[in-house]
C-alpha cells in the first residue's frame, strides 16, 4: 500500500491533547512524528457533506450539497442520487489504472466499479454494499458492523462494547481484503464509531472516550505495521467536536417568531417531549431509564420523538423549518414567491441570535434553504420544548485533524488546511495529476521534497464522462 487514510469521524484537536500515553493518535505522539494541522471542515461541519468534500476536492457549493435530506413533494428524504453522482478519489485512481482497497466509505449510497474494492458505510444502500461482489462473502465471514444507532437504549458499557466490536471487525476486514488484493495503490479506512462514541459520551463520561481511544490507537498502529515505511499515513476527521454551552431550538424560535406553523402537536405530546426530554438530558435517569428499557424490552419507549415520525401527514409543516439537528432549515409548504420572503425573514431572524451565524443558499431547490452554524450550541428541532435547553449530547465543530505520517514528511506544524486539500494532497503523493476542477490545493509544506504538483487541465463534466467509461470497462472486465 502506498498511501492509507485513517479516517476518524469527528476526531478533534481538543480532545486528543487531553489524551495520554497513546501510541500514535494522541496529539503529543502526532506533534512528535508527523505533519499536521487544523482541518477546516465544511459548512456545516456534518458527515454529509465532509466526507463527499474531502474524498472529492470539490465544495458544498460546487457538489450542491449541503445536507443529507432533501425536501421532495414537501416530505423530508435522504439525498442519496447526489452521493452517488459525484467524482471521489479512487474514481480519479481507477481511471490512471491504480488500486484502491476503501473500507466503509460513509459519504456514499452505492458502491460503483472501482479497480480494487469499496465497501459503504452508514448511509449505504444495504444491498449494493460492496463492490465487487466477492467481497460481500469477506463481509460475511468477517463480520462486518456497517453503523451503530444511538436510539438503542442499551448501556453505556454495551454502547462502549459494541462500537469496540465494529472497530475490531472493520479493521480486520481492511486487512484481510489488504492481503487479498495485494498492489494497492490507496487504503482507505473510516472509523466512525469515534462519532458515536463522543455525541453520547464527551460532556459526561469522559473516562469511555479515553477508553475506546485507547482500543481504536491500538488498531491503528496494527494497520500502521502492516504497511511498508515508504508509505504515507494520513489520519483525518470530517469535523472537530465541541461540548455545547446548551441547545438552541431552532424550530420553537422560528415558531416564536411567527416563521413557522406546527398543527397537531397537542398537548398529550408536548407533555410527553417534555418527559422524554427531561429523562434524557440528565445523565443518571437516562442511565436508569436505558437500564429498565433495556431489560423490560419497552425499548421504543425511549425513542426520541421527531415531527418527521408524522411525514405522513403532509400538511402538519408551514414555514421555515430545521428537521435534524444538523442546521439546514428548508422552507415547507408555501409557493415559490413566497418562499423567498419567509426565507429571507427567517434569514435575518436567525441571525440576530447571539452566537450563530446564518447565511443562505440559493442554488439548490431541493436543500435547505439556510445554513445555520454554531461553535458554543447544539441545534434542538423539537416544538414543545424550552428556546434555550440543556443537553448532554455533544455536537460538531467545525474544525478537525488532519496529520501526515511517512519517511518523505516534514515533522512540522502546517497551521491551517481546508477539508478540499486532502484529495489533491493524496494524488500528489501518489505522484498523480491534480484535475484543474478542483478547489482545494496539495498540502506541499507537508512533504521532504516538493516538486511541482503536476496539473490535468480537465472540466468536472469531462471527469466525469471518463469515470462512466472506466465504470463500465471494470464491471465488463469482472463480469465477464
Ligand atoms: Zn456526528
Amino acid at each position: 500500500m502506498k498511501l492509507v487514510v485513517i479516517g476518524v469521524d469527528g476526531a478533534s484537536w481538543n480532545i486528543l491533547e487531553k489524551i495520554k500515553g497513546l501510541e500514535v493518535l494522541s496529539k503529543k505522539s502526532l506533534e512528535k512524528t508527523s505533519a499536521w494541522a487544523i482541518l477546516e471542515s465544511t459548512s456545516p461541519p456534518w458527515s454529509i457533506p465532509a466526507w463527499n468534500s474531502l474524498f472529492s476536492g470539490l465544495t458544498p457549493k460546487s457538489m450542491k450539497l449541503y445536507s443529507f435530506l432533501k425536501l421532495e413533494d414537501n416530505t423530508f428524504k435522504p439525498i442519496t442520487y447526489k452521493l452517488d453522482d459525484i467524482v471521489y478519489v479512487w474514481d480519479i485512481l481507477s481511471v490512471y489504472d491504480k488500486k484502491t482497497l476503501a473500507v466503509n466509505i460513509p459519504c456514499i449510497y452505492t458502491a460503483k466499479p472501482v479497480k480494487g474494492a469499496i465497501i459503504a458505510g452508514f448511509i449505504a444502500n444495504r444491498l449494493n454494499l460492496a463492490y465487487p461482489k466477492w467481497v460481500n462473502k469477506v463481509l460475511e465471514t468477517t463480520g462486518y458492523i456497517v453503523d451503530i444507532i444511538d436510539s438503542k437504549p442499551i448501556t453505556d458499557e454495551e454502547y462502549f462494547e459494541v462500537n469496540v466490536k465494529s472497530a475490531e471487525k472493520r479493521t480486520a476486514l481492511f486487512l484481510e481484503l489488504a492481503r487479498k488484493l495485494k498492489q494497492i495503490d490507496l487504503g482507505i479506512i473510516v472509523f466512525t464509531e469515534t462519532d458515536r462514541m463522543q455525541h453520547r459520551f464527551l460532556k459526561t463520561r469522559w473516562s469511555i472516550i479515553e477508553k475506546y481511544y485507547e482500543v481504536l490507537d491500538k488498531l491503528v498502529a496494527k494497520i500502521i505495521d502492516n504497511l511498508d515505511d515508504e508509505a504515507y499515513k494520513i489520519i483525518v476527521s470530517d469535523h472537530g467536536f465541541q461540548k455545547p454551552v446548551k441547545a438552541f431550538n431552532v424550530n420553537q424560535y422560528l415558531a416564536l417568531n411567527n416563521l413557522l406553523a406546527v398543527e397537531g402537536v397537542n398537548i398529550r405530546y408536548r407533555v410527553k417531549l417534555l418527559v422524554d426530554h427531561l429523562v434524557s438530558n440528565n445523565y443518571i435517569p437516562l442511565t436508569i431509564a436505558r437500564k429498565i428499557a433495556y431489560k423490560t424490552g419497552l425499548a421504543r419507549r425511549l425513542r426520541k420523538h421527531g415531527l418527521e415520525d408524522h411525514e405522513n401527514n403532509k400538511t402538519r409543516i408551514l414555514g421555515a423549518y430545521m428537521p435534524s439537528e444538523e442546521g439546514g432549515v428548508f422552507i415547507v409548504g408555501v409557493n415559490e414567491a413566497y418562499k423567498k420572503l419567509v426565507s429571507e425573514k427567517a434569514l435575518r431572524k436567525l441571525n440576530n441570535v447571539n452566537g450563530i451565524l446564518a447565511y443562505s443558499i440559493e442554488d439548490d431547490s431541493l436543500g435547505p434553504s439556510i445554513l445555520i452554524e454554531s461553535e458554543t450550541y447544539s441545534f434542538s428541532n423539537k416544538i414543545g420544548l424550552p428556546l434555550w435547553h440543556k443537553t448532554i449530547r455533544a455536537t460538531h465543530s467545525k474544525y478537525g485533524v488532519f496529520a501526515i505520517l511517512g519517511r518523505h514528511v516534514e515533522n512540522r506544524h502546517l497551521g491551517k488546511v481546508k477539508i478540499t486539500d486532502i484529495t489533491p494532497t493524496i494524488l500528489y503523493a501518489l505522484n498523480l495529476p491534480i484535475p484543474s476542477y478542483m478547489e482545494g490545493q496539495v498540502i506541499i509544506k507537508a512533504f521532504t521534497r516538493q516538486v511541482k504538483p503536476k496539473k490535468m487541465d480537465i472540466s468536472y463534466a469531462k471527469m466525469k464522462i471518463k469515470v462512466n467509461l472506466t465504470r463500465k470497462k471494470i464491471k465488463e472486465n469482472i463480469e465477464e
